[in-house]
């Protein structure tokens, strides 16, 4: 069994086990994954969030997929989605990120989602501290 944590056209967030993820793909291709919440069947797996995990605050958190499935074009749709979520729900901090994300860490700060630059120093010190956060995706056109 695989637990997927899904999310809908509406942007209702909600989670579904199935026997593996090809159960998954047939079940959505079929179109028999329906949100509670709506009743939509445009539901697809919920996006990721580059966020501090807390008890506290699961909005925003969220555990990597399998990254990179199928074609490298359904990717990069997938980090552009990720990279709007992100950007839209989580608060910018720039190169205060690994301080931020420890203080939320050590519940010295607000418990949020937000995103930022980190030296790679910085993110193996978070990584040393136990802060689990995600790198956000580079897009092609990042390099334009
Ligand atoms: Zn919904």
């Amino acid at each position: 069994m695989i637990k997927y944590s899904l999310q809908c056209a509406e942007g209702h967030q909600f989670e579904a086990w199935f026997s593996n993820s090809a159960a998954y793909d047939a079940q959505a291709k079929a179109g028999q994954i329906v949100c509670p919440a709506c009743g939509t069947t445009d539901v697809r797996k919920a996006l990721m969030a580059p966020a501090v995990r807390s008890s506290r605050s699961r909005e925003a958190v969220a555990r990597p997929g399998p990254a990179a499935e199928g074609p490298a074009g359904e990717a990069i749709e997938l980090m552009r989605k990720l990279r709007e979520h992100v950007t839209r729900n989580a608060e910018y901090v720039g190169p205060r990120f690994a301080d931020e994300a420890m203080k939320i860490h050590n519940e010295e700060a607000e418990q949020r989602g937000i995103y930022g630059e980190a030296s790679e120093r910085e993110v193996k010190l978070l990584r040393e501290e136990g802060v689990e956060f995600y790198p956000m995706p580079v897009l092609p056109e990042d390099h334009n």
